[in-house]
């Protein structure tokens, strides 16, 4: 996934990158775990265009992945889809590079505005694999439910309540549980 600026030429590059199962899996269970694994192959569908400011790089995949429901920990299968434009500029024309450097340490990236996100490059070499790794782990949801309005388990017991009650004393309703939960939710 290494191009040159050469290859793209003036009518652009379209691009067709073939994810295997041990490539995804390696990415959502290296250095961070992300508690999902690839249940197939993925497939990357982009373009790379030469433009003003450097090169825009367009790509979309669905990925067939599977992750544990929050509630009651059953396999989930969810095909995450991924979509970015990212704008590519070379490094000597980025007046503030330090800022993207700690942008990309921090894995914070902005998404789901409309503002065009921009990386360097070193002018030459299109890097492909580290953005598209970034943008798969950016777009996994952490809400992820077997079913909606999933029982869960019991606190107390531990049973599934999706297949059944399981006799234990209710809980009284108490609000800052539900606070917590959405503290937890928006992370
Ligand atoms: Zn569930
Ligand atoms: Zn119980």
């Amino acid at each position: 996934m290494r191009f040159t600026i050469e290859e793209i030429g003036e009518e652009g590059l379209d691009l067709t990158e073939d994810l295997g199962q041990p490539w995804l899996d390696q990415l959502l269970d290296g250095e961070r775990k992300t508690g999902f694994w690839s249940v197939a192959p993925a497939k990357l569908t982009g373009r790379l265009e030469k433009v003003d400011q450097g090169v825009l790089v367009r790509g979309s995949l669905s990925a067939p992945l599977a992750t544990e429901c929050r509630r009651c920990l059953a396999q989930v299968k969810v095909a995450v889809p991924v979509s970015f434009t990212l704008n590519l500029v070379p490094r000597e024309r980025e007046e503030v590079a330090e800022k993207s450097e700690e942008r990309e340490a921090g894995g914070t990236a902005s998404f789901g505005s409309a503002r065009i996100d921009e990386e360097t490059f070193d002018g030459r070499h299109i890097e492909l694999e580290p953005i598209v790794r970034e943008q798969i782990l950016l777009a996994l949801p952490m809400d992820a439910l077997c079913r909606e309005g999933c029982a869960g388990l019991c606190p107390s017991c531990g049973r599934d309540l999706n297949e059944g009650p399981c006799g234990c004393a209710p809980r009284p309703f108490d609000p800052r549980w539900e606070k917590l939960r959405s503290v937890k939710l928006s992370n």
